[in-house]
């Protein structure tokens, strides 16, 4: 296997990246979820280390100072995500291909870096069922959820620049296309 080979996906917030991206982990050991550093507080039940490293606003910019990451965006005003170096570096060390889940400004910086090796996905839905499912997933304040749809048209724009586009409509239908689309890009050199 191409040892640089990389996956992203990426989606406007809400649109199921997050849940796809993890049944991907499920389903090709060889995928190991790349761990993004965030300036935004751990929402109920995530651990540090886990889903995220959290880390202070202060203790992300001096990061960013030091070179730290591949990639970093001020996602929403004043909340910062980005990814470490020393996490892509783990992950091919132990010679598994980093899937990321990241924004899509993160995304395409990364497929610009790696070209052909990147698979980038881009998941989307109708608005409407977006912000039903932002509703639902009940992890975000009426004013957090607010800021996430104020960016879907930016959002929309990159779907164009992605190497494979998605509609999660039905679940198991969105996976079953990810799944055969990775099995394609991972098992092919
Ligand atoms: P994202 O990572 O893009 O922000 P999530 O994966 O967290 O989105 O999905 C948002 C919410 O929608 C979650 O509560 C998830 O369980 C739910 N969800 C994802 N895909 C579907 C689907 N096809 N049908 C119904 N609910 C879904
Ligand atoms: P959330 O706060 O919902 O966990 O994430 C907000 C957004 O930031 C999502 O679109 C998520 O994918 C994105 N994100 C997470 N990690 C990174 C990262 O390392 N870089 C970039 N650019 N975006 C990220």
């Amino acid at each position: 296997m191409n040892p640089n080979k990389i996956v992203i996906f990426c989606s406007p917030s809400g649109a199921g990246k997050t849940t796809i991206t993890r049944a991907m982990m499920k389903q090709f050991p060889e995928l190991s979820f790349s761990i993004s550093a965030t300036s935004r507080e751990a929402r109920g039940g995530e651990q540090n280390g886990v889903e995220y490293y959290f880390v202070t606003t202060d203790a992300f910019k001096k990061m960013i100072e030091e070179g730290k990451f591949v990639e970093w965006e001020e996602v929403y005003p004043g909340r910062y995500y980005g990814t470490l170096k020393s996490e892509v570096e783990r992950i091919q060390s132990i010679g598994k291909v980093p899937i990321f889940d990241i924004d899509v400004k993160g995304a395409w910086n990364l497929k610009q870096m790696y070209g052909d090796n990147a698979l980038m996905f881009f998941i989307k839905a109708p608005t409407e069922m977006i912000i039903a499912r932002l509703k639902g997933r009940a992890t975000d304040s009426p004013e957090s959820i607010q800021v996430r749809i104020d960016r879907f048209p930016e959002e929309m724009t990159y779907e164009s620049k992605a190497d494979v586009v998605i509609e999660n409509i039905d679940l198991n239908t969105a996976i079953a296309e990810a799944k055969s689309k990775l099995e394609e890009f991972l098992h092919t050199n």
